[in-house]
């Protein structure tokens, strides 16, 4: 994988994890940060390291101890925590001087086998034997990362093995260099009369990439910003240059950057330190003697004056307005990260500058209407040695670029003027507050990431973790100096000369151009082979393809068993009480480190029909146009200073038994610090009673914004627009589906983007709200710690008796409704009914359909009607998904087909989907499908097999549940801990015969 710049408000984002992640976090006590810090001190010697430094950093609950390696100079930094999800990752720095991508193809080619574990591809293989909840490897601008998580002792041994041995000892085969990175090759290996093309894994992947407009946008900003030295290249491999790698290089720059010396070991969680020191000590670094890794990045030298460029693009045809496709951007370079308070202050800053609608940026450019939405990477990226800040607009016309400049220049002269109000920075340090406690699931991860680029030049990762003493070193500055940001703005942006100007804009010929450019790489490359050359092509293509057919021999890899499984769930209580009259409330308690959740759902039954499609825009816009006495300023801005977000999204929810059965409504979600609660539900209730549907022109803006983010996304989702659409016509849920979510809704918002009256669109918004915003279909849940749940009962009682109710009852637009009971538990005395839909005339109507997307690349999906979560064979197919995956369709797909990725996989809902991820193929993966079906009939695998996909569905199973998160699937899909845990039995008994049989059904 290749990861291209970074996002705004990094810091916040970071830290934040992947909400979207389910992952497992316990918090139980501080016992493994105490331990730590009474256990360690510094100088003393661990299996060949020496400590060097202890520290408790309170506000993250954890202790730091750093530590180095005598004989190498290698460096690890432990993260004592009680947290059972615990992370390992290596890293190593690595600063390419040109484009031809070999610190990404090393990135994959070490993954092709080492020295201990000699098979193909271990990640992909360990994923079977393992009850990992990470695996990856991410290639940055300049450093690597192998990361992975588990929560079982054992299985965190057998990966750190795998990944040592993979990293420092990798068998790097020229067959693996030509199967990652590039090759010339017959477009049919087996016919040498077919032309030569290029292939390859990276080489792929990267074409895929550079067909998005943003991550090229973002890479020009930073190789024009930085000339000096690394960055001026692309780290992941320009599609033109990689062909000009060989494997000779790849192995001399694995040898000069994969090495102790250049090394940076990461341990977090609640495992001893001292088994992963020794075993790092023994499997690796024993091995090595100490080198001068030459891979410092010079500082950038300074420039005298700004600079300006123009690059070009392929037009968007999913974006609204095709002569408004410009996008410009003014950056900024900053000091080195690795002052740490200097870096926190500017990121601060950044987002003071332009997050939210009352952002002096936002204000200035989004509020302008004469773009869509930021230019990408907008705001502080802290990824490169010096850091630097961009603002500018995406979606602009080519004539409004001086204007976008000029906008630019004035926003700052006018910060320095006025500075920024004191409520604005309150509700900045209320959010690095809220996102210290909010836990995620993730955080091992959230850490080796938020650090890494820091370490990476030297900086102190300890330092940067000291959240809370660098808030408290903010705030004395702004009270020593009331101008203190004001000048940081004069000195780093007004006066700073090393300022860049960039502007891209579509250029129709773009797309043939780049095939041009591609041809004459490959002429050139094919007219320069003798008659020997090209037979050794051919004799090499046939020697990979049989390679990637041969059976592997996969049992040199550490596994754990099936029996390593916990075979029982543990059970989480959660209480359904009613309040304010008939509304069910859920109460999880758990231990949220003070926050507290609000959730509430509320039903769509009644809504007509010709308003569905609006629901995904009604939801997006709801919190954001203000409500009450507040407008839409007043609003973002209680919202930032009280909570830690609203939102409200549209779910459509199948059953766990009936596939022409399923819930449709709004899921709203919130969270604070308890201190706020009340004026947490208080903004609820005005967003619920006294919506603003009437700012018009922010509706616009948010219009322009939702439309052009849909579009943006499309290249990173194109497999899941792919399997929505295919699932359209499977069951009746299928169809809302695509409403909500698909490549429909991305048309719908780009053509309510381009009309010129938004009226009639606005108008609608009160409509949905009369049949989505009152308590007759409506359910809340809360997780809060035991201490605050009565102070939430009262609360959410308020809240929900000021809410309306409709005077005669309102009847469904669906006929069929079907009443079922939340699951009845022990302590549970008042389960509540949830209103499903069904349709029982519905027909399953298979379809073909394909999409003319601006990219060259496919995403190919196909889906099969099955069987519903609560059916055995449920189960079976479940397995089956996984092992057609690991056996079959991986090798077709990836390492045949050249395809980034492509699997099968069966939803909650019952549709088995097949599918591949930037794929240079079509209608050979469709054959690929059908291959993998007749396969998984003549059942031609083993008792192994099932096993290992077993293994690999129990590490989805049990993937870590953030405390916020505990309960919901009860809440949502009224699934109980029984049901989970009879599931769970089924996958438990799977068999041989029970995957035949699913198969030919
Ligand atoms: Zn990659």
């Amino acid at each position: 994988m290749w990861r291209s710049g970074c996002r705004a408000g990094v810091l916040l984002r970071r830290l934040n994890g992947r909400s979207a992640s389910l992952g497992a976090w316990r918090w139980a006590s501080t016992t493994a940060c105490e331990r730590a810090l009474l256990r360690y001190r510094v100088g003393e010697k661990i299996h060949g390291f020496t400590v060097s430094q202890v520290t408790s950093v309170p506000e993250l609950s954890l202790t730091a101890v750093k530590l180095s390696h005598d004989s190498t100079g290698a460096q690890h930094l432990h993260l004592a925590r009680e947290d059972r999800n615990n992370l390992f990752s290596v890293q190593f720095r690595t600063t390419p001087m040109d484009s031809s991508g070999a610190p990404h193809v090393l990135e994959h080619t070490v993954l092709c086998g080492s020295q201990r574990y000699p098979c193909r591809d271990p990640f992909f293989k360990m994923l079977n034997r393992s009850l990992s909840t990470f695996m990856n490897a991410f290639t940055a601008s300049d450093y690597t990362l192998y990361p992975f998580s588990t929560q079982n002792p054992k299985d965190f041994r057998n990966l750190l093995s795998v990944y040592l041995d993979a990293a420092f000892f990798p068998c790097l085969r020229e067959l693996d260099f030509w199967q990652e990175g590039w090759r010339l090759e017959h477009e049919d290996p087996n016919d040498p009369q077919t032309p030569l093309v290029f292939k390859g894994v990276v080489f792929n992947e990267m074409k895929g990439a550079f067909t998005d407009n943003e991550r090229m946008f973002s890479q020009h900003v930073q190789s024009h910003l930085l000339p000096d030295h690394t960055y001026s290249v692309v780290s992941g491999g320009d599609p033109l240059c990689i062909p000009d790698l060989t494997w000779e290089q790849l192995r001399q720059f694995h040898a000069t950057h994969y090495h102790p010396s250049n090394a940076r070991f990461f341990t977090y969680g609640n495992f001893p330190l001292e088994q992963h020191l020794k075993q790092i000590h023994e499997e690796a670094l024993s091995k090595f003697q100490r080198i001068k890794p030459h891979t410092t990045v010079p500082a950038q030298k300074p420039w005298d004056k700004p600079r300006e460029f123009q690059i070009t693009c392929a037009p968007d045809s999913l974006a609204a307005g095709s002569s408004e496709q410009t996008t410009i951007s003014v950056s900024f370079l900053l000091p080195d990260i690795t002052d740490t308070f200097e870096a926190f202050t500017l990121s601060l800053l950044s987002s003071l500058l332009i997050s939210g609608p009352n952002s002096p940026f936002y204000k200035a450019l989004i509020e302008s209407g004469l773009g869509t939405d930021f230019s990408p990477d907008v705001g502080y990226n802290g990824c490169t040695r010096e850091a630097y800040f961009s603002v500018g607009l995406q979606g602009i016309a080519e004539k409004d670029i001086q204007t976008v400049q000029d906008l630019v220049d004035r926003t700052l002269d006018d910060i320095i003027e006025k500075g920024f109000e004191d409520d604005r920075i309150e509700a900045l340090l209320h959010k690095i507050e809220i996102q210290m406690k909010h836990q995620s699931v993730s955080f091992g991860l959230a850490l080796t990431s938020y650090i890494a680029s820091c370490w990476n030049h030297d900086g102190d990762p300890v330092e940067l973790l000291k959240l809370g003493s660098q808030v408290a070193q903010f705030r004395k500055c702004l009270e020593e100096n009331p101008k203190f940001l004001q000048e940081k703005v004069k000195q780093y942006f007004k006066n700073n000369q090393h300022k860049l100007t960039l502007s891209m804009k579509p250029d129709d010929k773009y797309s043939e151009k780049q095939m041009q450019l591609e041809t004459e790489k490959l002429k050139q490359k094919v007219n320069s082979l003798s008659p020997e050359d090209k037979q050794q092509i051919y004799e090499k293509g046939l020697e990979l393809q049989a390679q990637q057919s041969q059976p592997q021999d996969v049992s040199c890899l550490p596994a754990l068993k099936v029996s390593d499984i916990e075979p029982r769930i543990p059970f989480t209580d959660v209480e359904v009480a009613l309040a304010a009259g008939d509304t069910p409330v859920q109460y999880c308690t758990q231990p949220t480190n003070g926050v507290i959740y609000f959730r509430a759902f509320s039903s769509l039954n009644t809504l007509p029909e010709e308003l569905r499609p609006y629901v995904p825009l009604f939801c997006n816009v709801l919190t954001k146009l203000g409500c009450g006495a507040l407008d839409y300023r007043e609003l973002a801005q209680q919202v930032d200073l009280k909570t830690g977000g609203l939102a409200a999204a549209p779910h459509v929810l199948p059953d766990d038994s009936h596939l022409d059965t399923y819930e449709q409504g709004v899921l709203f979600s919130s969270f604070c610090l308890d201190r706020n609660l009340p004026d947490m539900m208080h903004l609820w209730s005005e967003i619920f009673n006294n919506p603003c549907f009437e700012a018009e022109e922010h509706f616009r803006v948010l219009v322009k914004m939702t439309a052009q983010e849909l579009s943006n996304g499309v290249p990173d989702a194109g497999h899941l627009y792919a399997s929505i659409r295919a699932g359209r016509t499977l069951a009746p849920a299928g169809h809302l589906q695509e409403t909500f979510g698909g490549m429909d809704q991305v048309r719908l918002m780009k053509r309510i983007a381009e009309m010129t009256d938004i009226k009639p669109i606005l108008r609608k918004l009160p409509l949905i709200r009369k049949h989505l915003l009152n308590c007759d279909n409506f359910r809340c849940s809360v997780n809060a710690t035991p201490q605050q749940m009565s102070q939430v009962e009262n609360s959410v009682d308020n809240f929900l008796r000021t809410l309306s109710r409709s005077k005669k009852e309102r009847k469904p637009v669906h006929p069929h409704v079907v009443e079922k009971p939340a699951p009845k538990g022990p302590g549970r005395h008042s389960p509540f009914t949830r209103k499903l839909v069904t349709d029982p005339t519905f027909k399953p109507c298979p379809m073909k359909t394909h999409f003319q997307l601006p990219f060259p690349v496919n995403y190919v999906a196909e889906c099969i009607r099955t069987a519903p979560y609560a059916a055995p064979a449920h189960a079976s197919l479940k397995i089956l998904a996984r092992l057609m995956t690991a056996k079959c369709l991986h090798t077709e797909i990836r390492e045949k087909g050249g395809a980034y990725g492509g699997g099968a996989r069966l939803s909650y809902g019952g549709i088995f989907t097949l599918y591949s991820y930037r794929d240079p193929h079509s209608t050979e993966t469709l054959q690929s499908f059908l291959r993998a079906i007749d396969w998984a009939k003549s059942g031609r695998f083993t008792q192994q097999d099932i096993n290992e996909a077993k293994l690999s569905v129990f590490a989805a199973v049990d993937a870590p549940v953030a405390p916020s998160d505990k309960g919901l699937d009860c809440f949502l899909y009224g699934l109980s801990d029984e049901a989970k845990q009879a599931h769970r039995e089924q996958l438990f008994a799977v068999s041989h015969e029970d995957l035949v049989d699913v198969s030919n059904r």
